[in-house]
């Protein structure tokens, strides 16, 4: 099949006017310009007119079980409220509720061009039967160990299908230590060396808020208190470590890690990033949505580019942010780093987060999944990554896996 659009962002390499992509069954086998194309490939034409065709879009952080919490929770004075508020409402909500969200939440992200999802999921038992979405999906199981619970005949059965159902899809599994407030040193000693050992993705909250700074670097704070009267143990917040540093101390990070937010980070930490080699590095995912709504300390973009770190974009939940669209969260993070290129917010939106899961897509080459998008072409916009962050419509034209969803 030979896809033919106004325009083609291969994001590895410079736009392509009058472009074209071969797909061949699950899988892109050339790209260039129309012309060529034609002349060295035979097949169907589908000429997409008018349109930027691109590759799909890669959240590489969310929550799908909140989706019903748009603008449920207003911005609070701190952290720790916000965490106070969201659990009061999850207290009010049972697994159909969660179920229902999670459907709601692949509709939107598909609605948006969002291909891959890597999502966070909670409550492994709605799991049991949840929506089914043509989405590349990576469920990571979040782990908690605040307090010894005992799972529910319901909850091991839904691990149990958590894992079934994530060999039967697309996409894959990994594991979520929640953060270093809610997940214990020792807990992260065995998920790290489990999935080094199964070559699983493993994703965790890290350095997210001044409070957990605080938490771990001086033993005080607001999130301090608060774990400290659910009885977490504290003592390991009594070695002035910062939150990376504890996780470090923990963990074997590599580039299965996906380090959620990294906000609170100082100048040790990022020396500690730059001593890991290259390509054992772990990837790190901003969500400017919820960074600005929480009113974060500035994301160290600009160091953490200079370091070379792998960034991705993500949207978090619609607890924090108040859309599941990445080219909302492209625009917000555009509109804070003006200094940024375009094509870079368009490459942490595709080909990073595609780089975290060690999935072969994210890009338009020869050999990545055709996993792919079509969006308006807006011809007075000279910079076309430009015209792609500015999109605001919903994307009518979708590809995933080889395969046409919509027209
Ligand atoms: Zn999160």
């Amino acid at each position: 099949m030979i896809l033919r659009a106004r325009m083609v962002v291969p994001v590895t390499g410079a736009p392509i006017a009058d472009g074209a992509v071969v797909v061949t069954g699950n899988t892109i086998t050339a790209v260039g310009p129309f012309a060529e194309i034609r002349a060295a490939h035979s097949g169907d034409v589908t000429d997409l007119g008018e349109r930027v065709l691109m590759p799909g879009l890669v959240n590489a952080h969310c929550h799908l079980d909140y989706t019903m919490m748009r603008r449920a929770i207003q911005p609070q004075r701190s952290f720790t409220e916000w965490i106070g508020r969201i659990n009061a409402l999850k207290r009010s909500l049972g697994s159909d509720d969660y179920r229902a969200a999670i459907g709601r939440g692949f509709s939107e992200l598909q609605r948006w061009g969002t291909t891959t999802v890597a999502n966070i999921e909670s409550f492994p038992e709605v799991l049991n039967d949840v929506p089914a979405s043509p989405l590349r999906t990576w469920w990571f199981l979040e782990m908690i160990d605040v307090r010894h619970q005992i799972p529910s005949e319901e909850v091991s059965n839904g691990m149990l299908a958590f894992f079934e159902s994530c060999k039967a899809q697309r996409g894959g599994f990994g594991l979520s230590p929640h953060a270093p407030y809610t997940a214990s040193g020792p807990l992260y000693e065995v998920v790290s060396e489990t999935a080094a050992k199964l070559g699983m993705p493993v994703m965790t909250h890290v350095a997210e808020s001044r409070e957990e700074w605080e938490m771990f670097r001086h033993a005080r704070g607001e999130l301090y208190e608060f774990m400290l009267r659910l009885g977490r143990w504290m003592q390991d917040c009594h070695h002035a470590r910062t939150p990376l540093k504890h996780i470090f101390h923990h963990s074997a990070l590599g580039a299965n890690w996906i380090l959620a937010h990294m906000n609170e980070l100082d100048d040790e930490d990022l020396t500690l990033l730059a001593s890991i080699p290259r390509h054992e590095r772990p990837s790190i995912v901003h969500c400017p949505g919820s960074h600005r709504y929480f009113r974060h300390a500035p994301f160290r973009l600009a160091k953490l580019l200079g370091l070379r770190m792998n960034i991705c974009i993500g949207t978090d939940s619609l607890a924090s942010t108040h859309s599941l669209s990445m080219f909302d969260e492209m625009r917000i993070l555009a509109d804070g780093e003006q200094w940024l290129n375009p094509a870079d917010v368009v490459a942490m939106a595709t080909l990073n987060g595609a780089r975290a899961l060690n999935l072969n897509a994210g890009k338009i080459e020869p050999g990545a999944l055709a996993d792919l998008i079509a969006i308006p072409h807006d011809a007075t916009m000279r910079d076309v990554h430009a015209s792609v962050i500015a999109n605001r419509q919903p994307v009518a034209w979708m590809m995933i896996d080889g395969q046409i969803l919509a027209h």
